[in-house]
């Protein structure tokens, strides 16, 4: 099948080389020349596990191609996605000016039949696309509501094998070519779920809003167990083993982040004022979070007191919002820097990933190191803000060498208690008992 993607971010690009490897003929558009030209010259503008195989493999075979020009890449494309970002508005919710924009750009352009296919995360407002598309143009087409759930990280994996496919359209025609497309992705079983638009819509903003509150209702638990002297270790362990809990997303930490669930679960609670419904669980995740995301800092001025965190020098380890990307958006270590900045604090930070994408943003107001170790080198303390599996088994001996302090606040419970004691290292993490030796 011929496919146009409109944007080639995270959820595009990947969407786009995915569709190529199962043998459709997929054109990308983004209006970002540069990044056009490095794609066309084979090389990926962001990292993500396993794209590039699939990326080069389907471009050498021309399967997968870039423009800036939307109007050739959707001229015999039957079905055009549409991966452009919804951003926050400055009311709290989703901008849909670059979803509609396209979709007037398209309106104006087709001559035949299309699938236009919302990929964006978007509140119950596909009608708005149709509406837009109507108002420009008397071709027939579809609008299906298709939306997204891979995570950063693993997106190849998930858009490859899904948990499942939602598809919200009630045009026959569209229903049975997304249908088609889907087809292999799901040869385990797994469901393609077909569904009005509305529905689909709101599905996407359920899961991620119920993810979000979980992950928040398990720091809340986290700072109980601080309070109590409980180990939430083995809490989480207690109530995951729970079939109807799941051992899934109980991981405490320093608060959820990314460019998906603060905004999503913003824009749903933004979506339920504006439907005169006070969706209290919503407005509870969102300060609780805010809270949870400067937790350490909390734990920082704790830990030194009168003497205040001016002057000290901070080794952070992790930037991204999780490991396996380089995606530094809404990330809990920018919250943490500029806090540890306005209290006159330097700091000094390593992510294997996410440090070209924080230069970008904050220049020279922090330092920034070549790798995990230097990163130490004359620090009073270690923060560790992203579980990357190069943090887990570190020297423990030579870390000690290098700090200034045996002194380690720990954001994602990367190390066992028992053996941080051994080893001789102030050890403060999430939900667990404080280590002081
Ligand atoms: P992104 O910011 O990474 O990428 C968007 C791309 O669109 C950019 O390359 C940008 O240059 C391009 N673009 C902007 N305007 C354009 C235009 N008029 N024509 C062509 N290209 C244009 O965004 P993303 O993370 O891929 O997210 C896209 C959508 O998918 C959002 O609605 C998001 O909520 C949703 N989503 C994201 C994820 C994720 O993990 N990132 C997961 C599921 C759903």
């Amino acid at each position: 099948m011929k496919i146009a993607v409109i944007g080639t971010g995270y959820v595009g690009l990947v969407t786009g080389t995915c569709l190529a490897e199962t043998g459709n003929e997929v054109t990308c558009v983004d209006i970002v020349e540069e990044k056009v030209e490095r794609m066309r010259a084979g090389e990926m503008p962001i990292y993500e596990p396993g794209l590039d195989l699939l990326f080069h493999r389907n471009i050498e075979q021309e399967r997968l191609t870039f423009t800036t020009n939307l109007a050739e890449a959707i001229a015999s494309a039957k079905v055009i996605f549409l991966a452009l970002p919804t951003p926050p508005g400055a009311d709290g919710s989703a901008d849909l000016s670059y979803v509609l924009g396209a979709a007037k750009d398209i309106a104006k352009i087709i001559t035949e039949y299309k699938v236009i296919v919302t990929k964006s995360t978007v509140p119950v407002g596909t009608d708005k696309v149709t509406a837009v598309m109507k108002a420009n143009t008397d071709i027939p087409f579809a609008v299906v509501s298709n939306p997204e759930f891979l995570r950063e990280g693993v997106a190849v994996e998930d858009f490859m094998k899904p948990d499942r496919v939602v598809i919200g359209t009630l045009d026959e025609e569209a229903r049975q070519i997304m249908g088609d497309l889907y087809a292999p992705y799901v040869r385990q079983g797994n469901p393609i779920l077909f569904m009005d638009e509305r529905s689909s819509e709101l599905t996407k903003y359920a899961a991620n809003s119920f993810l979000a509150t979980k992950i928040t209702f398990m720091n809340e638990i986290a700072n109980m167990c601080e309070l109590v002297g409980a180990d939430v270790d083995m809490v989480r362990k207690g109530v995951g083993a729970d079939d109807r809990i799941g051992k899934r997303f109980l991981f405490p930490g320093v608060g959820y982040g990314g460019s998906c669930f603060p905004k999503d679960v913003q824009a749903l609670a933004k979506s339920a004022e504006e439907n005169k419904y006070d969706f209290k669980i919503l407005n509870s995740v969102m300060e609780v979070n805010e809270t949870q995301k400067k937790r350490l800092v909390v734990k920082l001025r704790e830990y030194y007191g009168q003497d205040g965190l001016k002057g000290k020098k901070f080794a952070l380890w992790g930037l991204a919002f999780k490991p396996e990307t380089d995606d530094i958006r809404e990330a809990p270590a920018l919250y943490i820097i500029d806090e540890l900045l306005a209290e006159g604090a330097n700091v000094i930070a390593y992510d294997p990933e996410g440090m070209p994408n924080v230069k970008k943003l904050l220049g020279d107001k922090i330092s920034y190191s070549k790798d995990r170790y230097s990163a130490l080198d004359g620090a009073d303390a270690l923060l560790i803000v992203t579980e990357w599996p190069v943090f887990r088994t570190p020297d423990f001996d030579f870390m000690k060498e290098r700090l200034n302090a045996p002194v380690i606040f720990d954001g994602r419970n990367l190390y066992d208690l028992d053996k941080m004691r051994n080893l001789g290292f102030y050890y403060s993490s999430i939900g667990r008992k404080v280590v002081n030796n």
